[in-house]
């Protein structure tokens, strides 16, 4: 690469193929868009990913050999939500931090040109419930697929190995150093690293170190999307069970208000609570400390208090000479029945028969309002989502280039926005990739 100084602007001159050279570094969702899109955009691209197999260890592989997308093959159970086909009044309610700063790249990139974009690589899409996007195949290597073929089409080198640091000359990126390459010099760098969640992926939080030792200011790193810790012995006693189609609420005790409230399928654990209602409820905790949290779960959200309360009445009847605990055999799931009496302040010997209008009241209370308080969130490398990173502050949302260093630009969930699930952190990765792989390709 040839530089030319014009007063205080630099300006690049084509190198000999009359490309700008561009690195990505990360093989995820967020790297694989930015590098297909800038070399769309006629650049000459290399992609690092620090994943490898095995047999990668030896020499770098291009295309089918590549070993990219580690965290997207487990997106969505495996079938990927690969984004969701709302409108971007929609999308800006599902992004709880960031959400103005993801308005250009939003713009620029929009779940109808996500879909295209797959539908056009030969991936077909379906829509489901709330309105989430997922390919006719639940197969999330199916997105993988067409990101690789596009990769493969648009030239872009892929180099399964590590990128150790990031160098920087003057306030402009200068190069890589990727592991045992040595240093290795490009025009423009795009770090797509991911966030530091499901480590093992390959997402540690290397992006973090690189932008904080460059200048960047890091906003703390903090798990959402992310299973929950109680001491309430009943999680403890329920380990295992997984309950459908019951409404979950978080209730902030801090302000008194419900900021949360959802149906779905949950699960006890030995730590606390998982599945897909507490992941979510998870991200509406953005305060989280011991005690500024519970949860209310209505195990009968179909049924209003009069017709539970007959219910209960028409059960213990039937169930006039048993035990309360076989009492409650038709109203809730085994494992539930005992913590649930204890909850109640019941007995599980007492007889149906010996109920006071009061105790009754309690246990149609109680079903309504099964009430656990939170201690805390999961560790980070349990999240599906990482809240936290680069700031905002620092990166131009209409380029996604760094302020603070030249040529360097962010894309994906190294950035500090994140979102509800649903298909937006996706959405996200993918948008802003998009507009960080055009700028990045730009002649200046
Ligand atoms: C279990 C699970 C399920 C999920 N399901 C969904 C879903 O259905 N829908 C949805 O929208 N979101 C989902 N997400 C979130 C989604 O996966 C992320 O938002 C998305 O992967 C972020 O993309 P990314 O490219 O920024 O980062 P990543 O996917 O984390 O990719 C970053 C890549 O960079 C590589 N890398 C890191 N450091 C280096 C380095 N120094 N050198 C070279 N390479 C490096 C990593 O190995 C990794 O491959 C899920 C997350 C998890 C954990």
């Amino acid at each position: 690469m040839i530089w030319k100084k014009y007063g205080k602007s630099m300006m690049f001159m084509k190198n000999q193929e009359n490309k700008i050279k561009v690195c990505v570094i990360g093989g995820g969702p967020a790297g694989m868009m930015a590098a297909i899109t800038a070399a769309e955009n006629g650049a000459s691209v290399t992609l690092f990913e620090k994943n490898k197999s095995q047999k990668q260890m030896e020499s770098e592989r291009f295309f089918d050999n590549a070993y990219l997308g580690k965290k997207l093959l487990i997106t969505g159970k495996g079938r990927c939500n690969v984004t969701n086909d709302c409108s971007l009044d929609e999308f800006m309610k599902n992004v709880p931090v960031g959400a103005k700063f993801m308005y250009a790249s939003f713009s620029a990139f929009t779940p109808q040109d996500v879909m295209n974009f797959f539908e056009n690589g030969g991936t077909p899409l379906k829509v489901e419930r709330g309105n989430r996007v997922f390919p006719v195949s639940d197969k999330s290597i199916d997105i993988l697929r067409v990101l690789k073929r596009k990769l493969f089409e648009n030239n872009v080198k892929v180099i399964n190995r590590k990128v150790c640091d990031v160098i920087v000359r003057d306030g402009v990126f200068c190069s890589v150093v990727a592991e045992g390459m040595g240093e290795l010099f490009f025009d423009r760098c795009i770090v797509a690293t991911g966030g530091a969640s499901y480590p093992q992926t390959g997402s540690d939080g290397d992006g973090y170190r690189f932008s904080e030792k460059l200048g960047h200011t890091v906003k703390e790193i903090k798990p959402s999307l992310v299973p929950l810790v109680s001491h309430d012995k009943a999680c403890r006693d329920m380990m295992g069970l997984s309950l459908k189609n019951v409404t979950l609420s978080v209730i902030d005790n801090k302000k008194n208000k419900v900021i949360f409230k959802e149906m779905g399928e949950m699960l006890f654990t030995h730590f606390g609570m998982s599945g897909p209602l507490v992941l979510s409820a998870s991200s509406h905790m953005r305060d989280m400390e011991e005690g500024r949290y519970s949860v209310s779960i209505d195990l009968k959200p179909s049924l209003d208090e009069k017709t539970l309360d007959a219910r209960l009445l028409s059960d213990f009847n039937k169930f006039i000479n048993k035990n309360m605990d076989n009492a409650m055999a038709e109203l809730l799931p085994s494992k539930m029945i005992v913590p649930f009496l204890n909850k109640c302040g019941i007995k599980k010997e007492q007889k149906p028969n010996s109920l006071t209008k009061q105790e009754r009241r309690t246990i149609l209370e109680t079903l309504k309002n099964f009430r656990i308080d939170i201690l805390g969130f999961r560790p980070v490398d349990e999240a599906i989502i990482t809240s936290g990173g680069v700031s905002l502050k620092e990166i131009s949302p209409s380029t996604m280039e760094s302020k603070i260093v030249k040529n360097l630009y962010f894309a994906g969930e190294v950035v500090d926005v994140d979102a509800y699930t649903g298909g937006f952190n996706l959405q996200i990765a993918f948008s802003t990739a998009r507009l960080a792989g055009i700028n990045a390709a730009q002649y200046i």
